[in-house]
């Protein structure tokens, strides 16, 4: 009846699970979700989702969802109002930071959450608190990547968008499970290499959907990735195929660049990644043969001792092959939360301002400055690995987290839960009561990207605006009213009526975002940064040279970081990543039984050579266990992994969750854990 219709509402929203951005209607009769209908226009995704967005919203109802603040008392938590919580956060706040300075206190932002949540949270800290200890969990996946492009092409995104990978004559994907992580993404290459003739090498450790697909699957021995992309370049190059023109017109460096590649003759590459010489021959060959080539790459790369070094040999191959600033090549680190890439954008870094300027640029530092009516620190602050070291050291005193289930997804947990339980004061601001809030003084209930209004920056840089579906259950509020709640009792006199607002202040400061308007971003309408003051944006980077000072890239000489060594009875070699089904730590999907349903438990997958050395069943019970903890888990014969290379999916935050077997080591250059070297003993604990 016309009554019924009324009642039903239909609201676009961006997917909270992924970095592929897809858009679609939300149908909602009060707090019910009757369906997701995604719309022709939307520019990510179309008319596709994948199994999380079209079925993975349950949770926004779940009994367990947080709907009061929270209140230690001794080993308990009490429920609070408002009130009460916000005053004791800024009582403490201001007493520490009055005993200990401004350095004593931290602040994580959340990959999750909202670009204008990202500008508050780093606007807090910097110029309520006084400290650049600000960070987000993009540290624990691209920020490699990020780096790798900052110093060779000078923009920390993807080159283009997704219709540059659906048009490319090849795509290479490197340590990427490209169809489970990135799942619409994904369809888009299976489609181009089924019609279109588009070619696809994969290289991974372990033989997934797209290695199944592709022209040719390549298996580097763990850690090795840079040696095999070192030698194809130095083969490309030797051989005469280097892209003379754009080198001689466009790049730095090509000498000593060229000089660096002289180790990685194909016989040492062979040797070094297990990869024949035919194989590798073949791939330079592919790659030659190309008109264009993007490459994709994710925490199969990122997440090791050299991770920088390995996403730079990536960006230095597409430079020496010319593959920069045409349609259909580029890098594509993709971006694996919803908002990975924004988070870092608006400035939730410890080294950066929005718009990734630096802290210490006195010019920088004084805009702000100008704009906030304060002094700001000049020192770069903590990243949110250094905050853990830091308050072992009994340096860092208070921690305020927001959206970030980081006692679980950080690595070597052991370490990271024994910290908490050292801090002075500690702030945990979730949707549910999450295992880092078991160690919190106060914890906040927020809401989630359904019940509020805001923006997403997605693997493309596209920033896309989602508006609010339901009203925040309970007491629940949307991160960045409570962001402002703390600030203004901090004495801070924030006015934001609407998030809309928070990005008007923050395109005035930050200039890739310069002509961003939520008018410009109304209904499917998105925007892709660099935005210059008239809307234009820029769906494909770099077509105009890049950005330094003469316009030219940047090859970059690089050496092997060896993978981390282990002592010998560590025999068993442990792979990690995604699930189709699942998102991180399952905070949300276990939450909803239209996910649960198909995948309940996590389960470790274990190749036929290994399980008879071990007398291992399909369901035995296993444990793994390393110098810095030990997980129990269901194991699961399969022949997607080799040997005794083994792959535990990173979706248990119970006794199989992966980083209780991970380390504090990190990439060299960025502080990202090498959740990727991780080696154990295996013994298994029940037959069946
Ligand atoms: Fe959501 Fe990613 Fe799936 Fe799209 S591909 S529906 S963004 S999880």
């Amino acid at each position: 009846s016309a009554m019924r219709e009324e009642r039903i509402k239909k609201t676009k929203t961006v997917c909270t699970y992924c970095g592929v951005g897809c858009s679609f209607d939300i149908w909602t009769k009060g707090r019910d979700i009757l369906k997701v209908e995604p719309q022709a226009e939307a520019p990510a995704n179309g008319i596709s989702t994948c199994v999380k967005g079209k079925f993975g919203w349950d949770f926004v109802n779940s009994e367990e969802r947080l709907t009061k603040p929270l209140i230690r008392e001794g080993d308990e938590f009490r429920e609070a109002e408002w009130e009460e919580a916000l005053e004791l956060i800024a009582g403490k706040f201001t007493e520490i930071k009055n005993e200990h300075g401004p350095g004593a206190l931290s602040f994580i932002s959340s990959s999750k959450c909202t670009n204008e949540e990202s500008y508050l949270m780093q606007k807090l800290g910097r110029a309520v608190i006084g400290t650049n200890n600000i960070d987000n969990c993009s540290r624990y996946c691209q920020t490699p990547a990020t780096m790798g492009l900052f110093r060779t092409v000078g923009h920390g995104g993807d080159s283009g968008g997704i219709k540059d990978i659906e048009m490319s004559d090849l795509v290479l994907v490197i340590g990427s499970n490209t169809s489970e992580s990135h799942p619409v993404l994904s369809t888009r290459v299976k489609r181009s290499h089924k019609l279109h003739n588009q070619k696809l090498i994969v290289a991974d450790l372990r033989k997934h959907e797209m290695a199944e697909r592709s022209d040719l699957f390549v298996k580097p021995n763990p850690g090795s990735d840079i040696v095999w992309l070192s030698a194809v370049t130095k083969y490309i190059v030797d051989q005469g195929w280097a892209d003379e023109t754009f080198l001689a017109n466009k790049v730095n460096g090509l000498k000593d660049y060229v000089r660096s590649l002289e180790p990685y003759t194909m016989e040492y590459a062979s040797e070094a990644t297990g990869i024949s010489i035919a194989d590798l021959i073949r791939i330079a060959e592919m790659i030659h043969k190309a008109k264009t080539v993007c490459a994709l790459w994710a925490m199969g790369v990122t997440q090791h001792l050299g991770g920088s070094d390995t996403s730079t040999a990536i960006s230095n191959l597409l430079l020496i092959t010319g593959n920069y600033g045409k349609p259909g090549a580029g890098s594509y680190p993709l971006r694996g939360h919803n908002n990975v890439q924004g988070a870092s954008d608006f400035g939730s870094m410890p080294d950066r301002f929005p718009s990734y300027e630096k802290v210490t640029d006195p010019s920088v530092r004084s805009k702000y400055e100008k704009a906030w009516g304060v002094d700001l620190p000049a020192e770069p602050g903590l990243n949110n690995h250094e905050m853990i070291a830091a308050i072992h050291d009994g340096n860092l005193k208070a921690m305020y987290v927001k959206g970030e289930e980081m006692g679980i997804v950080d690595s070597n947990i052991n370490y990271v839960q024994a910290a908490y339980e050292k801090l002075d004061f500690f702030v945990v601001q979730d949707i549910f009561f999450t295992r880092t809030a078991q160690f919190a003084d106060v914890v906040l209930p927020a809401s989630p990207s359904l019940e509020k209004e805001g923006t997403f920056t997605n693997t493309e840089r596209r920033i896309q605006r989602l508006y609010q579906v339901l009203e925040p259950l309970g007491d629940s509020k949307p991160d960045w009213k409570i962001i402002m709640e703390i600030a203004n009792r901090l004495g801070a006199g924030w006015t934001y009526d609407h998030p809309s607002e928070i990005m008007a202040e923050a395109v005035q400061l930050a200039p890739l975002f310069a002509g961003v308007t939520y008018d410009r971003l109304e209904g499917y309408k998105s925007l892709q940064w660099p935005v210059a003051e008239d809307g234009t944006d820029t769906p494909l980077l770099f077509t105009d040279g890049f950005p330094f000072p003469d316009g030219k890239a940047r090859l970059v000489p690089l050496a092997w970081t060896h993978p981390l060594s282990y002592e010998s009875e560590y025999d068993v070699h442990v792979n990690n990543g995604r699930l189709l089904e699942h998102f991180h730590e399952g905070n949300m999907t276990y939450k909803s039984k239209g996910i649960t349903g198909k995948t309940p438990r996590t389960f470790l997958e274990v190749s036929a050579a290994l399980a008879e050395e071990k007398g291992i069943k399909t369901g035995s019970l296993v444990r793994l266990v390393t110098p810095y903890g030990q997980v129990k888990v269901q194991a699961h014969i399969t022949d997607r992994v080799r040997g005794k290379e083994v792959y535990l999916p990173m979706n248990d935050s119970g006794e199989a969750a992966i980083n209780l077997l991970t380390s504090s080591y990190a990439d060299k250059d960025t502080d990202t854990p090498a959740y990727k070297e991780v080696k154990a003993k295996l013994e298994v604990l029940e037959a069946e």
